[in-house]
């Protein structure tokens, strides 16, 4: 499937974003479609390397007025479907991290790996519920369950989520939670990829 985004458009999603927007051909394209398993290879009409929750916003927009469909890769370990001809959120920018040491909790951005983790963590005597790589996306990792080095003990990873703040297919930002959207919470302790960025 092919699409084309007018430039018009282009420019407006740009003059919007902290990130940036890439079509075939930028230089940058190529650096922000191409995911950790080179076997997955995706052609997407758009990619926006996004800097914020604020430009997955727009990035979902922009899709739902083109008509488009939205990939999200991190680390591109886990590529499953590729978003050819849609719009793919490139999150490897969001990799900030905040270790709560009284509750015992992380926040950790979109792209965040676990190798941002482990440090922040281990500083308060800390770890966190990662698998045999730290090169892994928390997010993604976490969506798909998570099973790693602690986990006969501590279980799966998607277990412990407290909330997530989702940006949803309608492009709203809200917050998931066993009280809040709980439905949509439910789905990403586990329910794998894509299920809201
Ligand atoms: C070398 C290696 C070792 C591994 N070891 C383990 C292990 O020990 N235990 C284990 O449980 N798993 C393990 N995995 C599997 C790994 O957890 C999954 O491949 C995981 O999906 C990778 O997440 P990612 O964000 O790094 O990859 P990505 O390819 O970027 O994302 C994976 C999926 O999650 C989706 N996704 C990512 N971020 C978001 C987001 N913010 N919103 C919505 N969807 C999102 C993507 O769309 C994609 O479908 C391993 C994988 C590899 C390659």
């Amino acid at each position: 499937m092919e699409a084309n985004i007018d430039s018009s458009t282009l420019e407006g999603l740009r003059a919007g974003l902290r990130g940036d927007a890439y079509v075939p051909g930028d230089e940058g394209y190529e650096e922000g479609r191409t995911a950790w398993n080179l076997n997955a290879h995706q052609a997407p009409a758009l990619v926006v390397v996004a800097e914020g929750a604020a430009d997955v916003v727009a990035a979902v927009l922009l899709a739902r007025e083109e008509g488009l469909g939205v990939g999200v890769m991190a680390t591109g370990h886990g590529v499953a479907a590729p978003s050819d001809g849609g719009v793919l959120v490139n999150t490897s920018r969001m990799r900030g991290v905040r270790v709560d040491p009284e509750t015992r909790t992380a926040r950790v951005e979109a792209g965040a790996k676990w190798a941002d983790l482990v440090p922040e963590a281990a500083a308060h005597g800390l770890a966190g519920l990662q698998g045999s790589t730290s090169g892994v996306g928390i997010v993604g990792y976490t969506m798909g369950g998570g099973f790693g080095w602690l986990g006969r003990k501590y279980g799966f990873a998607a277990d412990s989520v407290k909330e997530a703040d989702v940006v949803t297919a309608e492009g709203e930002l809200v917050k998931a939670s066993a009280h809040e959207n709980a439905d949509l919470f439910w789905g990403l302790k586990g329910g794998g990829g894509t299920s809201g960025s």
